[in-house]
């Protein structure tokens, strides 16, 4: 296995090993780090190059494997006492529209690391599922009642990426009764924040906004394009909260899925004027109504997870906006000033 980064120190005994599979990326980069805060010896595991990664964390042993491999999953759980599987091939609805097939092939991550942790003997496996899982027939308004856990049946998940996390919670579902593997499940609900995607094509709205006014300040240009018509409405998680609902789900006795996410609802034009307000500029808002758009109005039901686990997100969407707004305009102008 190559091993990018060892930590540093010696490993404390009674310290348990946490597996955070798709370390590389946004959410997984932040639970990392989370749980090294916390004392857990981490080992994370992605499939990008080391250079890609969002953050490899203080302390935390970083390995590039292919985890659709089931060989490889079985070195990456080795000796693990409990995993946060994350990792799946996946964007923001530009990307998910455009690439079903791919979307879909997570299928043999997730079904792979199961089997691997079956094995191997693992005590707790987290997946992260989606709010994707809703049926659409339930979210073409964007006047919403937010979506609530039963809502996912009878099934009609978004296309490709949806079906994959709906079939893969079932599958966990099934590996925890017939052959006893705790298994937990998550369904997040848009998460952003810092040290996350904000170009490339696999953005979501949030950052993808934030770049766009960014680049308008940096321009000069105060102009942007928004996807659809902008009367969309969703709501927004900021990625600590999405990192502290995992942890709790994962520590829980609960095996029920469960939505993770915020339920201040915004429409895409609200969000615009938050992040207008912070950047301070007003932008001409050009719409794109050919460009993807996904469900018309989607929100998250958080009655259960205050039921379970006495607790619901509660970053509010102009304080992880001011945060991650700031972060991507720093980005974008390191960026600027190394090209010139
Ligand atoms: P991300 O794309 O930043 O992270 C996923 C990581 O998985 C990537 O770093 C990717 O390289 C890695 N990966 C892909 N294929 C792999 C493979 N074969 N082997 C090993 N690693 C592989 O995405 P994220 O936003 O951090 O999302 C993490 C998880 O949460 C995903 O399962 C995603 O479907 C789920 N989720 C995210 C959101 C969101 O809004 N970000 C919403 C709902 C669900």
């Amino acid at each position: 296995m190559e091993i990018a980064h060892l930590p540093g120190g010696t490993a404390v005994s009674g310290q348990k090993q946490a597996l955070v599979a798709g370390g590389g990326g946004f959410i997984g980069g932040h639970l990392a780090r989370t749980l090294r805060e916390r004392g857990f010896q981490v080992r994370s595991v992605d499939i990008k190059p080391f250079g890609d990664w969002y953050q490899i964390p203080e302390g935390v042993e970083a390995h590039q494997l292919d985890l659709s491999v089931l060989e490889n999953c079985h070195k990456a759980v080795r000796d693990v006492d409990v995993v946060y599987n994350l990792a799946a091939d996946m964007g923001g609805m530009g990307f998910i529209e455009a690439h079903k097939a791919e979307c879909m092939l997570s299928v043999l991550i997730n079904t792979h690391m199961l089997m691997a942790a079956r094995d191997e003997n693992v005590g707790r496996f987290f997946f992260s599922s989606s709010a994707c899982v809703y049926a659409a027939d339930k979210q073409v308004d964007a006047d919403v009642t937010a979506l609530k856990e039963s809502d996912a049946y009878p099934a009609m998940p978004e296309d490709g990426y949806g079906w994959e996390k709906l079939f893969s919670e079932r599958m966990c579902r099934h590996f925890r009764e017939d052959f006893g593997l705790e298994t937990r499940v998550a369904r997040y609900h848009n998460v952003y924040g810092v040290e996350g995607t904000y170009d490339g094509g696999r953005e979501k709205a949030p950052a993808a906004l934030c770049r766009k006014i960014a680049r308008a300040v940096l321009s000069g240009r105060h102009e942007i394009e928004i996807w659809g018509d902008g009367e969309q409405t969703r709501s927004f998680m900021y990625v600590d909260d999405c990192v502290e609902g995992t942890l709790r789900l994962t520590a829980g006795d609960s095996a029920v899925p469960v939505n993770v996410g915020s339920c201040e609802l915004v429409s895409i034009n609200q969000m615009v004027s938050i992040i207008e307000q912070i950047a301070g500029i007003t932008v001409k808002r050009n719409y794109n109504l050919d460009a993807p758009k996904g469900v018309r109005g989607r929100n998250s039901d958080n009655t259960l997870i205050q039921e379970i686990y006495g607790w619901e997100p509660s970053i509010s969407l102009a304080d992880g906006l001011e945060r991650t707004y700031r972060w991507i305009f720093d980005q974008l102008s390191d960026r600027e000033q190394a090209a010139v």
